[in-house]
């Protein structure tokens, strides 16, 4: 056996030591919105927060590199799957306590879920959340945002999982941005979140958040496999409207295809390989730059090898 199976077979000793659904080569289009990726090597799904602490601190310990999924509605996963260990963070970690206007959530909670039972408690601030298909971790590391407001707006802090032990982590060290946070490109993971909320009326509340995913679903591919907005609005502009303007709608490469309804938005229609979605990106990204003179840049998070 070579020694990266030995150290890969170890792993999976300590890793089913401390939690209870370790898979092996899972393919992970099973656990994303685009249902595209190839397996990976070990995919770890916490039942609770114990188990998520426990095997976060085992994979530090083995200096294992480490990939995190959320709800998975942010990412494309290559063909050739993921290399080592990922954990999924989603329902077994997805406690939530509510406190007056306070909110902790379980980084695993429904971000959808949790807009909508804060807005029937009376709870203002998560209304452009009803939407966003992500984990409460998930939406907090993308700082996810809709209709000009975001994440960074209700955070109040975050237990975060550092090779040097747990930190919490406040609203400045966070780093928020247009849809960055420091948390990005670190080996670090959000465990819980508190989020800080306003009172106000259910009925209120429930209207603005109703109001949203009315407009939502009638602009954007609802129910379709995507990861979301594949692109990041440029200053000052917005990608999915450059695209349309250069003739972006409907473009295919295989079974991925610009949206006819939000040309920021590629859609697997069946069979999509993550090698389909990234020549047409590169397509979409060409057009721009010839037509336009402006680069695209990625919103979606690349993960694994391809
Ligand atoms: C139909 C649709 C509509 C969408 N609409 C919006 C929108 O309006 N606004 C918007 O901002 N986004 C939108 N998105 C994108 C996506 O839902 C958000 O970015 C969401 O917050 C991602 O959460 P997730 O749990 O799915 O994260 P994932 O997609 O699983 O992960 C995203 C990134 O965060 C990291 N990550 C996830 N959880 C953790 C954690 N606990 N600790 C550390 N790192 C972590 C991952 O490693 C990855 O790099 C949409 C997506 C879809 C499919």
């Amino acid at each position: 056996m070579n020694t990266s199976l030995t150290a890969l077979a170890r792993l999976e000793r300590r890793l089913r030591e401390v939690a209870g659904d370790v898979r092996q080569d899972e393919p992970m289009s099973r656990h994303v919105l685009f249902r595209i990726g190839g397996p990976a090597d070990l995919l770890v799904i916490p039942r609770s927060i114990g188990e998520l602490r426990a095997a976060i601190a085992v994979l530090f310990e083995e200096c294992h590199p480490l990939v995190i999924l959320g709800n998975g509605s942010n990412v494309l996963i290559g063909d050739r799957g993921i290399r080592g260990a990922v954990v999924k963070i989603g329902r077994g970690v997805g406690r939530v306590r509510i406190k007056g206007t306070k909110v902790i959530a379980e980084a695993g909670a429904g971000l959808p879920a949790l807009a909508l039972r804060t807005a029937r408690q009376g709870l203002a601030g998560l209304e452009f959340a009803a939407g966003i298909p992500g984990s409460v971790g998930g939406a907090v590391v993308m700082n996810a945002g809709a209709y000009g407001h975001s994440m960074s707006e209700v955070f109040a802090a975050a237990e975060v999982l550092t090779p040097d032990g747990p930190i919490c982590v406040g609203p400045e060290a966070m780093g928020f941005g247009y849809r960055t946070t420091a948390i990005q490109g670190r080996p670090w993971v959000v465990a819980s979140v508190a989020l800080a909320l306003r009172p106000d009326s259910p009925a209120l509340v429930q209207s603005r958040l109703e109001g949203w995913l009315e407009r939502r679903g009638a602009t954007q591919p609802i129910g379709r496999m995507s990861a979301g907005c594949f692109f990041r609005n440029p200053s000052g502009d917005h990608a999915g409207r450059l695209i349309e303007a250069v003739g972006g709608k409907g473009l295919a490469v295989g079974g991925a295809r610009v949206s006819e309804i939000h040309a920021n938005y590629i859609v697997n229609e069946g069979g999509a390989t993550a090698a389909d979605v990234l020549a047409l990106a590169a397509q979409v990204r060409a057009r721009l730059q010839e037509r336009l003179g402006i680069t695209l840049e990625l919103e979606v998070k690349l993960l694994g090898e391809f």
